[in-house]
């Protein structure tokens, strides 16, 4: 009765809302598997900070963690507590910011490993394990190029020995700054200096490639890497064709459907004038949901039932809706309701991150909680 219910109460809210995101936790899963045989003896692992890529932490985790995936990376320490509520002890989280403020315990009451990243954060986490008389697992993260996170060759030559000897790092990581431009000269820069970082550390586990630098080749694998955007279906090969599935389909509802004359205006600011009658859609996504306005009038649309069809988008996109033209679709073939697709097989996450002059990882990140979203 009560999943009845629930069940009625959840189709009234798909009926109510603007749009629809499906995210297809099988694509996930084939896309994790495809990168797992990739790098055959080391181990893949599973980015799901900023709530997976805004795609949601906790299906997604669950769903991974089933098929086989043991190492978790979030960013921050909230996000880590957020995620062992759902996934088992023996499931590995690492939180990638580390150790911010004083708060090693929390780290230990949910069994989270902080990549320590700066000498003093090594320090902190130190004396809280001679405090308690137990070396804690930790990761130590190197800045081998990018200088964003970790510690270069004088901070890890400063580290007093005695640390070295306490503890031995879990995992050793760095971070690729152009593993998406595979003849970059810093690839391989990066690969050599974080080889000879590694040196002046115990040796443990280590992890260099993030999706991109999983296709650089074996010599960047290591022991581990950590893919968040090729599981979420963005290509890691920009310059070749797209080796992952496609995971989220976005669909707009149309909620009013005119006619208007020759001459007249579309849109704020009156940037769009119809050179003749033309039929209009208003379908109910804007800029507030993640669809940028940069996007007004640089993209075609799709309705679901006329995929071959491309609609383009007319005038700017509101925070809440925008405009396509629908007259080259057949006479009175559209309603109020009817679904056109934003994102999916016609646009994909790179193609509008093209359009809108960034990276399909902005396109997803940016993703609206207003949609109604729907995990198959
Ligand atoms: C975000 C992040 C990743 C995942 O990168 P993708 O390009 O999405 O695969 C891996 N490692 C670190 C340190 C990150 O910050």
């Amino acid at each position: 009765m009560h999943t009845q219910h629930s069940n009625q109460k959840r189709d009234l809210f798909r009926e109510r809302s603007g749009a629809e995101l499906h995210i297809n936790l099988s694509a996930i899963i084939e896309n994790y598997l495809f990168l797992q045989k990739k790098v055959e003896s080391a181990r893949c692992s599973a980015v799901v900070k900023a709530d997976a890529y805004g795609l949601g932490a906790d299906r997604i985790s669950k769903a991974l963690a089933k098929a086989g995936c043991k190492n978790f990376f979030v960013a921050y320490l909230d996000e880590g507590i957020a995620l062992r509520k759902i996934l088992k002890k023996e499931f590995s989280i690492y939180v990638l910011h580390g150790l911010i403020g004083k708060h090693e315990k929390l780290f230990l009451d949910y069994n989270l490993i902080p990549i320590l990243n700066t000498s003093e954060q090594i320090k902190q986490w130190y004396q809280f394990c001679l405090q308690n008389n137990v070396f804690y697992e930790a990761g130590i993260q190197l800045d081998s190029g990018m200088s964003r996170f970790g510690l270069d060759e004088k901070e890890i030559k400063d580290i007093p020995l005695a640390v070295w000897d306490a503890f031995k790092p879990k995992l050793i990581v760095s971070h690729l700054a152009c593993a998406d431009t595979p003849e970059h000269k810093e690839n391989t820069q990066q690969l050599e200096q974080f080889k000879k970082l590694k040196n002046f550390l115990p040796n443990a586990p280590s992890s260099l490639a993030a999706s991109s630098g999983i296709f650089l080749g074996k010599a960047w694998h290591f022991d581990m890497v950590r893919p968040g955007a090729a599981l979420y279906g963005i290509n890691p090969t920009p310059r070749e064709k797209n080796p992952m599935r496609s995971v989220v389909t976005l669909l707009g509802k149309i909620i009013q459907i005119k006619t208007i004359h020759p001459k007249t205006f579309v849109g704020y600011g009156a940037s769009y004038k119809a050179k003749q009658t033309t039929k209009i859609a208003i379908i109910s996504v804007g800029y507030a949901d993640g669809f940028f306005r940069s996007l007004s009038e640089k993209l075609y649309l799709v309705h679901e039932k006329f995929m071959h069809k491309p609609l383009p988008i007319i005038g700017r996109i509101s925070m809440d809706s925008l405009f396509v033209d629908i007259s080259s679709l057949p006479k009175d073939a559209t309603k109020i309701g009817d679904k056109i697709e934003l994102v999916g097989s016609f646009n994909t996450l790179d193609s509008i991150a093209h359009a809108a002059n960034t990276i399909g990882y902005e396109i997803l990140t940016s993703m609206g909680n207003r949609y109604y979203r729907i995990y198959k």
